[in-house]
């Protein structure tokens, strides 16, 4: 990450984003506790996420989000609802993050980012644990655990194999044939490569013609961890460039909507809620506290 903020010092708001995700990421528990068990009779075709509902335990995801959001909008960052924030961001609601941007007064170009860097430690949790649930057989171009298309297909190892990585949950699978993830082409004859100029023999672009979608792929020696797929696409922008000056374009609608809830779980209020009458007695217990156990010292006083 030092070299890439050397490289494009204009990336380094974005980098700070991930750096806070990643640090989140790797010192919360609070996300491991929310992976959701996936819907038993979904469709075939269905990511493990899709219409699931996450419980999020209130305080932890709150302050998290609020943290990043001060990083990246200071000045809105306390208008910008962290939960309703982290479900339109799960589902890919575009349009519903900016509409939380405009009653929030935010940038919405910039609330998407951040959105989608919020729901990172959760989503990176949910592909953890949900890995080993995963269908052996996907045959879909979109990820199978979070719906989301592929930012690069990844060609491993000695034998090649093509491998799709999702840039949200860092979930790989693999199709096993050359075929257009975004429109099931298979014709050799419309689907194609662009590939630089001079040098770099690791990089390429995968375009189809009869959708004209692009999906950027590197060969690789082993696969890249999640976060470096992030990273990866960051500093390979020109390729996307050469793709879309060329009239190719990754589509705007999400590979799967999920059509997921997230929900809080919020211990005191759930109490009020449902307890009427002892968490009363609760709340007197507190203000009239029993008397302490006896101490080590007023023990042996009372042997003596
Ligand atoms: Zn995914
Ligand atoms: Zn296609």
């Amino acid at each position: 990450m030092a070299a890439v903020r050397r490289e494009t010092p204009e990336s380094d708001p974005w980098l700070k984003l991930l750096e806070a995700a990643l640090a989140e990421s790797e010192t919360s528990a609070a996300w491991e506790t929310a992976v959701p068990k996936p819907a038993a009779e979904r469709p075939a075709k269905a990511p493990l996420l899709s219409h699931i509902r996450i419980m999020l335990d209130a305080r932890a995801p709150r302050g998290w989000v609020r943290r990043l959001l001060e990083l990246a909008l200071p000045a809105e960052a306390r208008k910008i609802d962290a939960i309703a924030l982290l479900e339109a961001a799960l589902c890919h609601d575009d349009a519903r993050i900016d509409g939380l941007a405009r009653s929030g007064g935010a940038d919405p170009a910039v609330l998407r980012v951040a959105g989608q860097m919020a729901l990172l430690p959760l989503l990176q949790a949910c592909a953890r644990a949900l890995a080993p649930a995963v269908p052996a057989a996907w045959w879909e171009g979109y990820c199978p655990v979070c719906g989301a298309w592929p930012v690069v297909a990844e060609y491993t190892g000695l034998e090649r194999k093509r491998q799709l990585r999702c840039g949200r949950c860092g979930t790989g699978w693999a199709i096993p044939q050359l075929r257009c993830v975004y429109c099931d082409e298979t014709d050799h004859d419309r689907l194609g490569y662009l590939t630089p100029e001079a040098g770099e023999q690791t990089r390429k672009v995968e375009v189809c013609n009869s959708c004209k979608g692009y999906l950027k792929a590197v060969t690789t020696v082993r696969p890249l961890a999640p976060w470096a797929i992030l990273v990866d696409d960051l500093t390979t922008v020109p390729l996307d460039i050469a793709a879309l000056e060329r009239g190719y374009q990754r589509p705007e609608r999400p590979g799967y909507p999920l059509e997921c809830r997230i929900t809080e779980r919020r211990g005191w209020g759930r109490l009020v809620e449902v307890g009427g009458g002892w968490w009363r007695l609760l709340l007197r217990g507190l203000h009239h506290p029993p008397s302490p156990p006896p101490s080590s010292t007023d023990l042996r006083r009372g042997e003596a």
